[in-house]
């Protein structure tokens, strides 16, 4: 599949239908197609087609899901835009290095790049869903663009990308599996959160950032199927040898 067409335009809870249409129109002018909407609102609406315009294809073809979780659950690498930086700092690009990053990646990987809603943005559970977040380097005593704006901002980075007008960005091109996606990922961090509580590393009532931090480390790696089957074991490993001690 294209570059352009293993993109994923998310929208979390936008409020405003008119948005809908605006990000619609935005991505069809760069050559994006998949939109996906977590808990929109009812977005057919004359507000939303009359912006969308020449786009309205993409809207009536958008995917719905209940939860961010759901909507990037398949993607191997997934990009938070966050108009502000948060309590944890996580891998920052901007949009070109985003675009970059996500070029690098091979043609197997689908990729999501997710907007928050319009009055709060992402909320702090899904910026740590993400491998990386981006921010659009706006004045920073007026930094928050329109969702549709940021979509238009971040989608034309990945056409220049795709045009070949890119800076260099490292990768390991050379992978032996294809990297986990984000349902194996939230996977591991549920198993790895149950044995580090079982074996009193976790305090359940004083979690702290212990797994923000832990997810930060992991999604920052973006581990690959094998190196998953890997983690997953040891944990397995570690399970079954505290169930021996307990006989
Ligand atoms: N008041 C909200 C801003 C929401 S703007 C807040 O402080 O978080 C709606 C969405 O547009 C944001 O969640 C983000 O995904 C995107 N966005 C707006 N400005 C941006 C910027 N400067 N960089 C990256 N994303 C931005």
């Amino acid at each position: 599949m294209s570059f352009l067409d293993r993109i994923r335009i998310v929208l979390v809870e936008p409020s405003f239908s008119g948005n809908i249409g605006s990000a619609a129109r935005a991505m069809k002018t760069m050559g994006l197609t998949h939109l996906s909407l977590v808990n929109p609102p009812d977005f057919m609406t004359n507000v939303a087609m009359a912006r969308a315009a020449g786009a309205h294809g993409i809207m009536m073809k958008a995917s719905v899901a209940d939860s961010l979780e759901a909507a990037v659950a398949d993607c191997q690498l997934v990009i938070g835009a966050s108009a502000r930086s948060r309590a944890i700092p996580w891998p920052l690009v901007n949009p070109r290095q985003a675009a970059s990053l996500s070029l690098q990646q091979s043609d197997d990987v689908e990729i999501a790049i997710v907007f928050g809603r319009e009055r709060s943005g992402l909320t702090n559970g899904e910026l740590a869903l993400c491998h990386h977040h981006v921010h659009i380097p706006s004045n920073p005593e007026y930094s928050s663009l329109n969702v549709a704006a940021a979509v238009q901002v971040l989608a034309y980075e990945m056409r220049m990308a795709m045009l070949g007008d890119s800076v260099d960005y490292q990768w390991d091109t050379e992978r032996e599996a294809p990297p986990a996606n984000q349902a194996q990922m939230s996977g591991y961090f549920e198993h790895l959160e149950k044995t580090l509580i079982d074996i009193e590393y976790l305090d359940p009532h004083k979690p702290k950032l212990l797994m923000t931090r832990l997810r930060r480390l992991y999604m920052r790696v973006q581990p690959d199927n094998s190196e998953m089957n890997i983690l997953r074991g040891i944990l397995t490993q570690v399970d079954k040898l505290r169930a021996k001690l307990k006989d």
